[in-house]
């Protein structure tokens, strides 16, 4: 493992008009750790990932991607806004990002939809990519639906697409979005399995997730979010069998583990 972090956030801090969201929210993600970002409903989970790509902008603190500061800069207005577009454009890149709603193209093909990316963002060779796509659908379980159109798939296979898709750029870490809360109980299992083994592959995962077993047995890290803060993180041991924090036991105890 090298020394610095694929994914480090210092000291975050977000508001939406009086509501502050995030209130000094720090992690860590060395190469190829897997952390869990637990907790109920409101408490930033969403915010602090969107953060972490910019999808919103933090009001305080820093995000450093590979060791890489995004530089942001306040302006006349106050705002927080990146001074450096072509950074922004490039770290987002490396970031693969799956949310709960699918976010396939919906005019493209499922091979079309992986290729975008890698052909018309990163330039690469339209060839190279169909191949590394297949090898990805493969190994996702649906290259027998490269041709078809998302509509045509189930929810679990979309999601399965999605996290292809994301992976064919090539990401530095992944960041899941509760990217199983929007399907059928029947398919939870599938898109689980699928990242257990991005997981074993040694990819960096940032997961915000409510599948309590899953987080347990795929991460390194557990970290509960209450309120904005970091209530509480450790191993899943730590966390879930040591029961480290009250507050944590009490959610985890409120919910019903697949
Ligand atoms: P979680 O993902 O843990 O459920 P979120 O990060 O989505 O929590 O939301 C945390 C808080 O921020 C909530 O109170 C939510 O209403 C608020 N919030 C999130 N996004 C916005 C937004 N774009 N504008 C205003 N408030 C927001
Ligand atoms: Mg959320």
């Amino acid at each position: 493992m090298k020394t610095t972090s694929e994914i480090e956030i210092r000291n975050l801090y977000k508001r939406y008009g009086s509501n502050e969201v995030l209130k000094g929210v720090s992690i860590a993600a060395r190469e190829g750790e897997v952390i869990s970002i637990l907790g109920s409903s409101g408490s930033g989970k969403s915010t602090l990932l969107r953060c972490i790509n910019l999808l919103e902008m933090p009001d305080e603190g820093d995000v450093y991607i590979s060791g890489e500061k995004l530089s942001l800069r306040t302006n006349v207005r106050g705002q927080r806004e990146a001074s450096d577009r072509g950074q922004v454009q490039r770290i987002r890149s490396q970031l693969g990002m799956v949310f709960q709603s699918f976010n396939l193209f919906s005019h493209l093909t499922i091979l079309e939809n992986l290729i975008e990316g890698p052909v018309r963002v990163q330039k690469r060779d339209r060839r190279e990519c169909v191949d590394e796509a297949m090898a990805l659908l493969e190994k996702v379980g649906i290259a027998d639906k490269a041709k078809h159109y998302p509509a045509h798939l189930s929810g679990g296979q979309q999601q399965r697409a999605a996290i292809a898709r994301a992976l064919a750029m090539k990401p530095r870490a992944m960041l899941f979005d509760e990217p199983t809360s929007a399907l059928d109980p029947e398919r939870v299992g599938e898109v689980l399995k699928v990242m257990r083994q991005i997981a074993e592959d040694g990819c960096t995962m940032l997961i915000v997730t409510h599948e309590m077993n899953f987080a347990s047995s795929v991460s390194n890290r557990v970290v509960f979010m209450h309120q904005g803060v970091i209530e509480s993180e450790g191993s899943p041991d730590e966390l879930f069998r040591q029961k480290k924090s009250e507050r944590f036991s009490k959610f985890i105890s409120n919910h019903v583990t697949a």
